[in-house]
């Protein structure tokens, strides 16, 4: 009614007051407030510019904001005494759900099952939203495919052509820019989907976004590649023929699925890399400065990692999602038809496995060499061993939830050695105690392998 549009045209008016006179940094800007660090989530490139310090993940205290942004948004910050909360963030009671898009449902183009695209389209055509702040490809031709450009969709359609990973640093904030230049009388509520890095600069400025109405819906993220070269260099250490690859994952049967133009899907086990040493420097220094895989400040976040492992395509495999608050329960809701939900008990594995703790001192050794472009002493092994070696890992080593959770400790401890070694003295430049920047829940996670910590410190330190 005329009073909404009063309140309205008041949020944007105070917003516009807020944002003040600062000038975006064009897209092409070569140097950002981050630096090195800068995960180019596109906050620079709009006029809240000027707010930078305290929005950027990797400014000033960084990720240790993460703590005072979970009471913010859901208004308490998570329990670390509960281990599922400790690893995959707030969650109203049963949140973390096991499920999948039903297969008559499924979106054509899409990364899993098309969870997110799913759950937006809905969101849109309930009238929830008037648009979706989502991540198209650059074009149509294979290579810019996986190239992202984050868009505002106002069409169910729209929002469908955005379904897949864009497997690289992505400016989502940018649109915002043309929310507020061009759109801001149409779009008063929005649903923003993105990674962790950018949904927390979200967070720190959502009263002055000038919307009536956001929700928040995202992924889990980890070691995004720095750009389009970056992609390509280790695709070519991956495929063999990396120029159709469409999308890949790192799968819980230990391979990379690498799913190609043509409908064919490539596994290559972990240990099966051609020559690793040239993926040094593929992954963005963002990403070894990042404690929010699990996306901890979203309504709702969609991943893969601690869905029971049932084998197949990645396009046919179950996912799940952690329901943060009311609105993400609500977004759930929204698109409950089209879902076929899990027995939640399924995400933890039944039967015995190697606990986590065994396994994760053998993958952060090689990870760190990758890191620090160390080269490997030994040749890899051949292909059969390789495969071997996966099929062993799959069979003995953690699954479900528990594969999750080691994902999480390896890419905590892997970050903190990072960290502490090289990236932050180096180039994050002075003034940034490690002890500052760090979340709650890595500084838990730190704890509990400290003695593993310290060899890797001594061992890379040199
Ligand atoms: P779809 O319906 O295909 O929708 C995908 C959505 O992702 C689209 O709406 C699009 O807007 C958005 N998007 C695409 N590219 C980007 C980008 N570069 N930045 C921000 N948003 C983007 N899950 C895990 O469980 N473990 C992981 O280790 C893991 N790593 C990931 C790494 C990256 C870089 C990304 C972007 C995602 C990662 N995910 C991970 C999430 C997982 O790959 C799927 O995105 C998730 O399961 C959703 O699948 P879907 O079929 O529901 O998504
Ligand atoms: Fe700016 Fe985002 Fe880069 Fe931080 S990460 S410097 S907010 S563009
Ligand atoms: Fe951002 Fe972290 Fe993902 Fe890197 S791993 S793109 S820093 S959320």
């Amino acid at each position: 009614g005329g009073n909404a549009a009063v309140v309205a045209t008041a949020a944007l008016a105070r917003s516009k007051r807020r944002r003040g006179k600062a000038k975006p940094m064009p897209e092409d800007q070569a140097v950002y407030p981050a630096k090195d660090l800068c995960s180019r989530c596109g906050f620079c490139n709009t006029s809240l510019v000027g707010r930078v310090q305290e929005a950027c993940a990797f400014l000033g205290d960084g990720m240790a904001r993460l703590d005072q942004l979970e009471e913010r948004v859901h208004g308490r910050q998570r329990n670390l005494e509960d281990e599922m909360e400790l690893y995959f963030g707030v969650t109203v009671e049963d949140g973390v759900v096991p499920l999948q898009v039903l297969p008559e449902q499924r979106p054509a183009q899409r990364a899993w099952t098309g969870l997110v695209t799913s759950m937006a389209c809905a969101l849109l055509a309930a009238g929830r939203v008037d648009a979706v702040l989502c991540v198209a490809s650059a074009a149509e031709s294979p290579k810019k495919r996986l190239e992202p450009r984050p868009i505002l969709a106002r069409t169910v359609e729209e929002v469908l052509k955005c379904g897949g990973v864009k497997p690289m640093l992505s400016p989502n904030l940018l649109p915002l820019e043309e929310l507020w230049q061009v759109r801001g009388e149409d779009i008063k509520r929005l649903l923003f989907i993105g990674v962790g890095c950018q949904v927390q600069a979200l967070r720190s400025v959502e009263e002055d976004l000038g919307l009536d109405e956001l929700y928040v819906l995202g992924t889990n993220c980890v070691d995004n590649p720095r750009d389009s070269e970056a992609l390509q260099r280790f695709l070519r250490s991956a495929s063999e023929t990396p120029e159709t690859a469409v999308g890949f994952e790192f799968m819980q049967d230990n391979r990379i699925h690498v799913k190609h133009a043509d409908g064919r899907y490539e596994q290559i086990p972990v240990f099966a890399l051609k020559e690793p040493e040239n993926c040094t420097g593929v992954i963005a220094k963002s990403c070894y400065a990042c404690f929010d895989y699990v996306n901890a400040l979203t309504d709702l976040t969609v991943g893969y990692m601690a869905a029971p492992w049932q084998g197949g395509r990645m396009t046919e495999h179950q996912q799940y999602c952690v329901v943060r608050n009311q609105k993400g329960q609500q977004m759930l809701d929204l698109l409950a038809e089209k879902l076929d939900v899990g027995q939640a008990s399924s995400l933890v594995p039944n039967g015995w496995s190697l606990p986590r703790s065994q396994l994760v001192p053998s993958v952060l050794s090689p990870e760190l060499d990758l890191a620090f472009g160390r080269r490997r002493r030994r040749e890899p092994p051949p292909r059969w061993l390789a495969e071997l070696l996966s099929d062993v890992v799959t069979a003995l080593g953690p699954r479900g939830v528990e594969f999750a959770k080691g994902s999480i400790d390896r890419a905590a401890l892997r970050n903190l050695v990072c960290l502490e070694v090289d990236l932050l003295r180096q180039r994050a430049g002075p003034g940034r105690e490690l002890e500052e920047i760090l979340p709650r829940h890595a500084k838990v996670i730190r704890a509990r392998y400290h003695e593993l910590l310290q060899e890797m410190l001594e061992k890379y330190q040199g």
